[in-house]
């Protein structure tokens, strides 16, 4: 397949944002992915208590079902219609705060402390910021991200990976000739080139 044809689709943030709003949001489903309750063993692999990072997270049910089994959960969100849904679809009270390093930036966070999502673009965190995890759900994340960012995508993600953390990515496998994206076509020797 020619992935050449997608290289220079750019959707802008203003875009995301317009899709929130019209509710033109199919991507998002209120099941938990059946790939996540598959992989979970992988992901946690033995461990308790973990940080978990969630990039591009939108108002993902499975933030809730991975903070409901004890780990702490960290999602960056472009929408703060998508992040408000997320709270008040569950029922969770949460407070709100500036992100002193980052203007304009919201953080918000479960008043019982263990979901706290950035408002902001994943571009803007880095690990002095957020920390290190040591565990990434990545649906609808990389395939999200613009072609032409791909490499600083992927350069922040490992930046932001604990020694020993476990990253499970979901991709779509599709002909890039027949659909625009996103979500965008991934390969896997594209994969392999950006994590190693
Ligand atoms: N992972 C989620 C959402 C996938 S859709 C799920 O599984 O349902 C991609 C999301 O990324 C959208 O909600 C969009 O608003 C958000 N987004 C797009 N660009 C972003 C950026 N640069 N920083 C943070 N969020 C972004």
């Amino acid at each position: 397949p020619d992935v050449w044809s997608q290289k220079e689709r750019v959707v802008t943030e203003e875009e995301w944002l317009q899709k929130w709003e019209m509710g033109n949001i199919g991507f998002h489903k209120e099941q938990g992915h059946p790939l996540l309750q598959k992989y979970v063993d992988v992901l946690l692999n033995g461990r308790s208590g973990l940080k978990i990072f969630f990039p591009l997270c939108g108002k993902a049910v499975e933030m809730k079902w991975l903070a409901d089994m004890g780990h702490s959960v960290v999602g960056v969100e472009i929408s703060e219609q998508a992040v408000k849904e997320f709270f008040s679809e569950h029922s969770l009270p949460y407070c709100e705060e500036p992100v002193p390093e980052i203007s304009g930036a919201k953080m918000f966070q479960s008043t019982s402390g263990n979901i706290s999502l950035y408002c902001c673009s994943i571009y803007d965190l880095s690990s002095l910021i957020v920390g290190k995890f040591d565990g990434v759900w990545d649906r609808g994340a990389l395939v999200a991200v613009n072609p032409c960012d791909r490499q600083r995508y992927a350069s922040l993600m490992i930046n932001l990976m604990e020694k020993n953390s476990s990253y499970l990515l979901v991709t779509v496998s599709y002909d890039p000739n027949k659909h625009k994206g996103p979500p965008f076509y991934v390969p896997e020797s594209e994969i392999k080139s950006l994590f190693g």
